[in-house]
């Protein structure tokens, strides 16, 4: 057994602008920092750091209030279908699923993928390894998603992407994303990251989502990253695999998301990210308005809630 670490979390339900009501940053703050505690007794009960990730992406995809799993958003023709993946740092081995129907847990055909030769399918393939796991047949969606999906349409579908992230209520806002993502060190050093998403929502049939590509979820030896926001902005950075190698050259986990996310402020991009490096540094940086993240440090529980409007970074 090598040296004992002491484990870390981040998570993350998405980024985007701000919460609507107080009410409703009590709430999920509650709810994800429940989460967080929960993904830590895991740890200090033995699991290893991928299992970590995939313990706490169910809970998220459970959890009705972000854009993963149940409750994820309908895209343009009223459908769902959701996109993850699972990076093992470890191993520095990545796999996921693309525009996956009718599952309940989409992190769970990643996290079989992990192990097989081919690590990455797309709609047919998913749906076919699904079968092949006999995974019961899930409908994620929601009569709240479908409620907001309908709004959409009576308005003659005029905004981009779907008005929600981690509401408990039919609200009007814009720009505002729920997708979910977990990194984990564990007290061996391993690092983990996951990332779970319905897509940005109202988005073109076979539109792919940076959640299950590296750019939006990458981890190596060094530190791990999920990133949450525009996908499209995500890929143009290249985000998560640009802080990583950053990390891998030299720069703290802190320095790696400072200048990432000074060059993500000048090239106008709208998105969030969470890590942790092998030293146990966690950090997190957002341009969007909000980026809904807790963590766990062993000794305290903290979040991003409430950092305010803007560009920022923090580390912890
Ligand atoms: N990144 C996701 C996507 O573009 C959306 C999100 O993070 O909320 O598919």
């Amino acid at each position: 057994m090598g040296m004992q670490i002491q484990p870390k979390v981040i998570i993350h339900g998405g980024a985007g602008s701000s919460l609507h009501s107080k009410g409703g940053v009590e709430s999920i703050r509650k709810d994800l920092r429940d989460i967080v505690e929960e993904i830590y007794g895991k740890l200090l009960a033995g699991a290893d750091a991928k299992m970590a990730v995939i313990y706490g992406c169910h809970m998220l995809e459970d959890n009705p209030c972000f854009n993963a799993g149940k409750g994820s958003v309908l895209q343009s023709d009223g459908q769902v279908r959701m996109s993850a993946s699972l990076m093992d740092g470890a191993a520095q081995r990545f796999s996921g699923v693309i525009n996956v129907s009718r599952v309940q847990h989409p992190t769970d055909l990643a996290a079989f993928l992990q192990d097989c030769d081919d690590r990455v399918l797309s709609d047919y393939g998913s749906a076919e390894l699904a079968r092949e796991m006999c995974l019961p047949v899930f409908d994620p969606a929601t009569e709240l998603r479908l409620k907001e999906w309908q709004q959409e349409r009576a308005n003659h579908f005029q905004k981009a992407m779907a008005g929600v992230v981690a509401e408990k209520e039919l609200i009007d806002t814009s720009a505002r994303r729920g997708t979910i993502g977990v990194v984990v060190l564990d007290s061996e050093g391993r690092l983990a990251a996951g990332t779970s998403t319905g897509g940005k929502g109202l988005e073109r049939i076979g539109r792919v989502s940076d959640s299950a590509m590296p750019a939006g979820n990458y981890a190596n030896p060094f530190a791990g990253i999920s990133c949450t926001g525009i996908g499209e902005d995500i890929i143009d950075e290249c985000l998560a695999p640009r802080i990583v190698i950053r990390v891998t050259d030299g720069l703290s986990l802190g320095q790696a998301f400072a200048r990432s996310f000074t060059e993500a402020e000048q090239n106008g991009r709208d998105f969030g990210a969470i890590g942790i490096d092998r030293t146990g540094a966690i950090a997190w940086g957002k341009t969007s308005d909000v980026l809904l993240a807790a963590y766990h440090t062993g000794t305290d529980i903290g979040d991003t809630l409430e950092q305010g409007i803007g560009t920022m970074t923090g580390t912890c």
